[in-house]
């Protein structure tokens, strides 16, 4: 049974078509990259996962549960998301964005134990943001609040990630420090990944899977090699490409033309 199963879903933002009959099967402990140019619906099918928009026909199921049917807390603990946006107008302190990452595990009424201080402060030293734990989020750098985000997902200790271009922002170090923990999270907690690029090869070197998204409509999905061709970028992007093998991985490798 996959995890996350989308069955012919279709979306619309009032009378805009912009999921158009996606189906689509993520497996636990999968790697799954979404790529497909500016306005393909990469953003509205991760908000559609994560159960914040709801297919008009079709469903998404996590563990074969349909999204609309799940508590929302319950989806809360399940399922984190690094959003793409990320300036908060609030004058919150770093630390306190990461502690509302365990949120959805407390009790009602309940304040934060020193467990969730030190699930929290865990999440922080995995993304070298203790440092400024005690400075104001909006008053960071771009990636330095994009590693307070993903503290913060890692705090809510989920079984999915979804991340919405969380890596444009970052450096090279903390991107290459940011792949790795991924990696390292997904071999030993079995951390289901989806993220949402733009860089094909990211995308190919770090996806079990790729998920091509074309005008709202699944173009292609597949591993790396079977999605990352020349004739595919061609026919979606509508750039010419050469793509051969990265020598190091042997995964497909693209040069744009200019
Ligand atoms: P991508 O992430 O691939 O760039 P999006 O999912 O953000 O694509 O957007 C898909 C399409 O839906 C775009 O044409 C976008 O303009 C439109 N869209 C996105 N969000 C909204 C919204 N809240 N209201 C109306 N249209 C939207």
């Amino acid at each position: 049974m996959p995890l996350i199963c989308g069955r012919n879903i279709n979306f619309s933002y009032a009378d805009k078509l912009v999921l158009d009959n996606l189906s689509f099967a993520i497996e636990e402990g999968q790697v799954v990259a979404i790529i497909g140019p500016n306005g393909s619906g990469k953003t509205t099918l991760l908000k559609i996962i994560n159960g914040l928009l709801l297919p008009n026909s079709g469903r998404i199921l996590i563990e074969n549960k349909d999204t609309s049917q799940w508590l929302r807390r319950e989806l809360a603990k399940a399922i984190a998301v690094v959003p793409q946006e990320n300036l908060s107008i609030f004058p919150f302190y770093a630390e306190e964005i990461v502690l509302m990452g365990r949120f959805p595990h407390l009790g009602n009424y309940s304040f934060e134990h020193k467990k969730d201080y030190r699930i929290a402060h865990a999440a922080m030293e995995k993304t070298d943001t203790l440092a400024f734990a005690a400075r104001r989020f909006d008053q960071l750098s771009a990636g330095e609040r994009q590693r307070v985000l993903i503290a913060r997902a890692l705090a809510q200790e989920p079984k999915i990630l979804l991340l919405d271009e969380s890596t444009v922002f970052l450096d090279l170090k903390h991107q290459a420090q940011f792949l790795a923990m991924l990696r390292q999270l997904n071999q030993e907690q079995k951390l289901t990944v989806v993220f949402v690029t733009h860089d094909i090869n990211l995308a190919s070197s770090h996806a079990d899977r790729i998920i091509l998204l074309y005008s709202g409509k699944n173009y292609a999905i597949g591993s790396p090699a079977e999605v990352i061709t020349a004739a595919n970028i061609k026919e979606v992007y509508d750039v010419n490409v050469l793509v051969d093998q990265n020598p190091h991985s042997g995964l497909p490798r693209m040069t744009l033309f200019t």
